[in-house]
């Protein structure tokens, strides 16, 4: 029990991350000023510094080295050149959500929750036409669910036989 994860895919919400609000309280983007993060928790030791220039800074990590440029209210990832509100560390390199990979904890709480889950498809079911193709679809997903729930009643409270 205690620690065990739902899921292995890596989650937002475990990865180092630098925020593009959290640089700029921190004066961290006004030409050449020189900034060391260091990061506790899920990533003891992990230590960049930044370097500002104009339009953007220069992210040292170790032995490594990538140009970050910013946008009024915004980060470029220096993988896909997408904006994005922070960067992640993940897998050695510093990128948006996106490339890195990692999908937010909620996403995987509510798909892992059955009756989360139902609770999703009747709201979504009560918006759309009976007689709709998308109708349909979300009524094949309420039975799947509905199986769901019951092999997960039947687990715990006992089923059948067995
Ligand atoms: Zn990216």
């Amino acid at each position: 029990m205690g620690g065990r994860r739902p899921t292995c895919i890596p989650l937002v919400e475990d990865q180092p991350r630098l925020a593009k609000g959290v640089l700029q309280r921190a004066g961290a983007l006004s030409p050449g000023k020189v900034v060391e993060w260091r990061w506790e928790g899920s990533a003891p030791g992990l230590t960049i510094t930044t370097v500002a220039f104009k339009g953007g800074f220069m992210l040292r990590h170790g032995a490594d080295e990538v140009a970050v440029l910013t946008r009024p209210g915004w980060l470029v990832c220096p993988a896909c050149a997408g904006l994005c509100k922070y960067l992640l560390h993940y897998g050695g390199r510093w990128t948006c959500r996106r490339c890195s990979g990692c999908e937010p904890a909620i996403w995987h709480r509510f798909r892992t929750v059955p009756f989360h889950r139902r609770r999703t498809i009747l709201r979504r079911l009560s918006k759309v036409p009976v007689l709709s193709q998308r109708g349909a679809e979300l009524r094949r997903q309420l039975r799947e669910v509905d199986r769901q729930i019951a092999r997960k009643l039947e687990a715990r409270y006992g089923g059948k036989g067995k």
